[in-house]
């Protein structure tokens, strides 16, 4: 990977060179940190590449954590499923942390807490506690439990962790300011009693620490020099400075925070995504329609294209909207140079050619690659029944239409001129195939006499069949998590679900799809980008996902 590959110029980057060169830091350490509640989705590509970016750019390191401290939703499924998505994107982290990792320090950082007189065990219940806490215009009241001596709220944390407590009757909270303007800093809660199994600490534990808390705390454990999230957490910056200056910790780590990435016709939510997953709207978190990164590969977007999404999509504090097409372009524009091309015929149109003659017909070698030499070459060789595209041929055509009408000519594609001089169709009106004779004086040369303007694609009737999935967006809306009814309410993000966003259908295709492994890029010529499915395709029973459309097709509609 080169630096050219990353967002350049961002203000992130000038704080690093600015560190860099003032001497506060050797070198960085940054980390992607996950929750591991489920599959990465196009948000989190964007913050991967931000993150791997930046310590590959400036020689530094990138870890890899699992945040980890909600044990109800985590599960190693979803651990499983983010490292091979990292590692799919090209990316490789030089440590692999989990939070849970860390519990024993971090419980000793609260003993620690307590007994400076920053932390006490709290007894409000979860009502009494939003009611105490206050709203943005009125100061919060102190907990009637604030004031226990350090002796009482050492011996109540640890028989709290020791399992004395049932869950929910007490936490342990900082003692920062009930009046604080920042909700964040009003005594947070920085532990809580629940006996849920932990997907990596079983039944150790029956005392949880909060996410701010351990956040902070694991950065500094790591010695993370720039810890980079979103914004939403540009409120909790100041209970993150707190912790990291309240307690012995190893090193001191600085938050900056970047707008999340928001794709329009999707959802950038693991909660929403895992929705469509248990509904069984979808076939999966990988399904080719999500805009997980497991789905997106096995959709045929590639590594290359998604970092090329990431740099153009930038790093910025304002709001970070962006269409689909940008994505889509990207991944063509990738595709462009390093797919090879065959030519599929997704709607057959069957075509007699009445002059066939043996002798007469050559057939052509055709590169798979126009530029590039590297992919090979067939042969492409007329039959005398062969197969066009249903749209390819029009009886009435409209103005400006250049492919096959009746009495009309067109090349096909690596081969010879033909003319339809008759449509042959059944007692209902339906065309059931052409007749039409060959210009034999045409294979790699125009006719003298005339102009024929219109290529189209074909196949020989021996050509092997393939299922196709022609994909196409999951939601109709821009917003599907943003549209609001009449009451003023938000609706459900499922009614806005394309009912068309999936169809598949038997196509023919080059006999070279029977040899292909699965995950196979191509494109098929003037139709899209199509990839084999990277669990359902086999060489004896081709499958190919739509990645892409040659074209935007989606603002014409
Ligand atoms: P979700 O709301 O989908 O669960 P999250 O932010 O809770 O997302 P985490 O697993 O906590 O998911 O995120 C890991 C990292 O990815 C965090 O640093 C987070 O800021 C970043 N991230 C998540 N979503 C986006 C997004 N849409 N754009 C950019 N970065 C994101
Ligand atoms: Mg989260």
């Amino acid at each position: 990977m080169h630096n050219e590959e990353f967002a350049d110029n961002h203000f992130i980057r000038t704080i690093i060179e600015d560190d860099l060169k003032n001497g506060k830091y050797q070198s960085i350490i940054t980390r992607f940190p996950p929750e591991p509640n489920g599959y990465l989705h196009i948000g989190h590509a964007k913050s991967i590449c931000l993150n791997f970016g930046l310590a590959h750019i400036y020689g530094g390191r990138c870890n890899l954590r699992f945040d980890d401290t909600n044990p109800e939703k985590e599960s190693d499924e979803y651990v499983r499923s983010i490292k091979e998505d990292v590692a799919w994107l090209g990316f490789q982290w030089n440590e692999e942390h989990f939070a849970s990792d860390y519990f024993d320090m971090l419980y000793q950082f609260a003993e620690e807490l307590i007994l400076a007189g920053k932390a006490f065990v709290d007894e409000l219940s979860a009502d009494e506690m939003r009611e105490y806490r206050g709203t943005l215009t009125e100061a919060g009241k102190e907990s009637p439990y604030r004031n226990r001596s350090i002796e009482e709220n050492l011996d109540l944390f640890r028989r709290m962790k020791s399992g004395e407590f049932p869950d929910g009757s007490k936490t342990l909270r900082l003692k920062i300011d009930m009046a604080s303007g920042n909700l964040n800093m009003r005594d947070p809660v920085i532990y809580r009693i629940r006996r849920v199994n932990h997907h990596r600490t079983g039944d150790k534990w029956c005392i949880y620490p909060m996410y701010d808390y351990t956040h902070a705390l694991s950065d500094a454990i790591e010695h993370i020099t720039h810890s980079i999230c979103t914004l939403e957490f540009e409120a909790h910056r100041p209970l993150y400075d707190w912790v990291v200056e309240n307690v012995a910790a190893p090193s001191r780590p600085h938050q900056y925070e970047f707008s999340r990435l928001e794709l329009l016709h999707s959802i950038t939510s693991k909660r929403k995504l895992n929705q469509l997953v248990t509904q069984n709207i979808v076939s999966g978190w990988d399904d080719p329609r999500m805009p997980t990164i497991s789905g997106m590969r096995r959709r045929g977007y590639t590594p290359a294209g998604l970092r090329l999404f990431a740099k153009r999509v930038g790093v910025s504090k304002s709001e970070n909207v962006v269409d689909m097409e940008l994505l889509e372009g990207a991944i063509r524009e990738d595709l462009q140079a390093t797919a090879p091309r065959l030519m599929a015929v997704l709607k057959p149109l069957r075509v007699e050619i009445t002059n066939f003659q043996d002798g007469e017909i050559q057939g052509k070698i055709a590169p798979y690659h126009p530029e590039n030499a590297e992919f090979g070459e067939r042969e492409l060789k007329l039959s005398p029944t062969i197969y066009i595209e249903q749209d390819d041929f029009e009886e009435i055509p409209p103005k400006g239409f250049k492919r096959l009408t009746v009495g009309g000519e067109v090349r096909l594609r690596h081969s010879y001129i033909i003319k339809c001089n008759e449509v042959v169709k059944d007692e209902n009106g339906n065309i059931i195939k052409l007749l039409c004779t060959v210009d034999f004086d045409t294979l790699g040369k125009n006719p003298e006499d005339r102009k024929v303007k219109g290529v189209i694609h074909w196949l020989p009737e021996t050509a092997p069949k393939a299922r196709v999935r022609l994909y196409d967006r999951l939601f109709t809306e821009e917003r599907p998590d943003a549209v609001r009814g009449e009451d003023g309410e938000y609706r459900d993000f499922i009614e806005f679900l394309n009912p068309n966003s999936i169809e598949e259908i038997t196509a023919l295709v080059e006999p070279i799809a029977l040899t292909l492994p699965p995950e196979s890029h191509w494109q098929f010529e003037r139709l899209g980008y199509f990839v084999t499915d990277r669990f359902d395709h086999t060489k004896d029973k081709p499958v190919f996902n739509r990645t892409v459309t040659l074209r935007d097709t989606w603002q014409k509609k």
